[in-house]
């Protein structure tokens, strides 16, 4: 089953139907998840091995990180980075395949980079949990991602609400 962002008639065409525009307008997908998902549909053309590949999200970070799940990450990755580096010249960006990571901290450690945490601390506040990942000042210039981005990114992977405090 394929779960491209989009529907099989937006995946053709260069605009997108009311119910494809209500999903973008509603923040359900992104614009970056509509041009990665139309990519993908037009290079399985050629390339049946990208037939049934899932993706989870995409997130712009600079470059744009397309999670999916292990083994169709394998796919969008393809031997020698073959379908990969067809994904980059498609949409004319960096692209990075991320197999979705088994557990919040190897998601938080891909997003971070190789940074010491100091903690992760649950906070209990009237809208629900907080999980305020702490890192020390030292290492804030190590940080490529936005705080906000980070955020944006856990919540939508693992439905968490995270914080990222320096301190
Ligand atoms: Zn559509």
């Amino acid at each position: 089953m394929v779960t491209l962002k989009i529907c099989q008639i937006c995946l053709e065409s260069n605009t997108l139907c009311e119910q494809c525009k209500e999903k973008l307008r509603k923040g359900i997908i992104n614009q970056e998840e509509v041009d990665v998902s139309r990519a993908i549909h037009s290079l399985a053309k050629a390339n049946p091995e990208l037939k049934d590949v899932d993706i989870d999200y995409v997130a712009d970070v600079g470059k744009l990180l397309v999670f999916a799940p292990p083994e169709h990450a394998k796919k969008l990755i393809g031997p020698g980075g073959r379908n990969v580096k067809a994904l980059n010249d498609k949409i004319g960006r960096f692209v990075r395949i991320v197999p979705r990571p088994r557990s919040d901290k190897y998601l938080i450690k891909e997003l971070l980079g190789n940074v010491p945490l100091m903690g992760i601390d649950v906070l209990y506040t009237e809208s629900g949990q907080v999980f305020q990942v702490r890192v020390s000042k030292d290492h804030a210039s190590r940080i490529r991602i936005k705080p906000k981005k980070f955020e944006e990114i856990m919540k939508k992977l693992t439905g968490k609400t995270v914080e990222l405090v320096f301190e």
